[in-house]
């Protein structure tokens, strides 16, 4: 079986998010790292890979990205991936979620996966999208959510987290599983495995290699575009209640919660 693992980089979760009033888009200079989320997709396909139930030949990290996307690759294959694969071109800059997923989808399609694992949503983007849009394109099942999975033959039993509990559900292979974060806990990267990933092959393509088409892509390809951003409205200021004396500071909380109806 071959697994390749979609994974992004990201502003790093301490970088506060900033809109770039001139492009619309989020501002991803600063600190990055690999998006957390990604990491329970590349800790399922190293369970399978050890698991023993079916034989893993290999795991392939994807991403799409600028150039600085590589590290988030070598964090990748430091954390099990065999190998990793960097689509990268000017012509991409400034894709929507669409425009994404139908490029990893034409990377995918060279290379033929047997399960495609990602995560289930991105640290920046948050669109919880691209495993719907890459399936869509490659013509495969998806299910999105997987907290459990099982290969049994040529089939995937999965458990996917719902709000009342879960549902266990069985697709054919080849399919697009994201995986929610209950799945797993990812591990570390050991220190030999952090130093040997830069050892590990890494192909770098651009968007001709992989035939993809440039109308599709970058913004001019894109079906989406952000024509305004607003701050979010601003909130009253809270009522502060000096505590001097605890009984009339109870009764004036219970006062304020029965005047907005909030007691039953
Ligand atoms: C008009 C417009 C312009 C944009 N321009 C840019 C831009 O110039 N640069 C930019 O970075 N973003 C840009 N974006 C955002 C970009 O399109 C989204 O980040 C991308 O579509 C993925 O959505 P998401 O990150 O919310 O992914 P989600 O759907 O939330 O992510 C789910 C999973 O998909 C996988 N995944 C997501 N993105 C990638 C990726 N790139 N490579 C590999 N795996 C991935 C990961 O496994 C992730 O856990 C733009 C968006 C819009 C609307």
């Amino acid at each position: 079986m071959k697994i390749c693992v979609l994974v992004k980089e990201v502003p790093d979760a301490a970088v506060e998010k900033r809109i770039d009033p001139g492009t619309k888009r989020l501002d991803r200079s600063g600190e990055k790292n690999l998006n957390p989320f990604d990491t329970h997709a590349i800790e399922a396909a190293m369970q399978l890979k050890e698991g023993g139930a079916v034989s893993v030949d290999e795991i392939v990290a994807v991403t799409m990205g600028p150039e600085s996307a590589f590290r988030a690759l070598h964090k990748a294959v430091s954390l099990g991936a065999d190998r990793s694969i960097h689509l990268t071109d000017d012509a991409l800059a400034g894709s929507d979620v669409a425009a994404t997923g139908y490029a990893l989808a034409k990377v995918l399609e060279q290379e033929g996966p047997d399960l495609v694992l990602l995560g289930q949503q991105s640290d920046d983007g948050e669109c919880y999208t691209i495993g719907a849009v890459v399936a869509d394109h490659l013509k495969m099942p998806s299910l999105t959510q997987v907290i459990k999975m099982d290969v049994e033959g040529d089939k995937l039993r999965c458990e996917r987290q719902a709000e009342y509990g879960y549902d266990t559900v069985e697709v054919s292979l080849p399919a697009v599983i994201s995986v929610g974060d209950a799945i797993n806990e990812p591990r570390y990267p050991s220190l030999k495995a952090i130093m040997g990933a830069k050892k590990k092959p890494l192909d770098t393509k651009a968007a001709g290699d992989v035939g993809i088409d440039a109308g599709k892509v970058g913004e001019s390809g894109s079906r989406t575009a952000v024509l305004a951003i607003n701050p979010p409205p601003a909130k009253d200021a809270g009522e502060i209640i000096e505590d001097e004396d605890t009984n009339e500071t109870v009764e004036k909380i219970v006062n304020w919660l029965e005047e907005r109806k909030l007691l039953a």
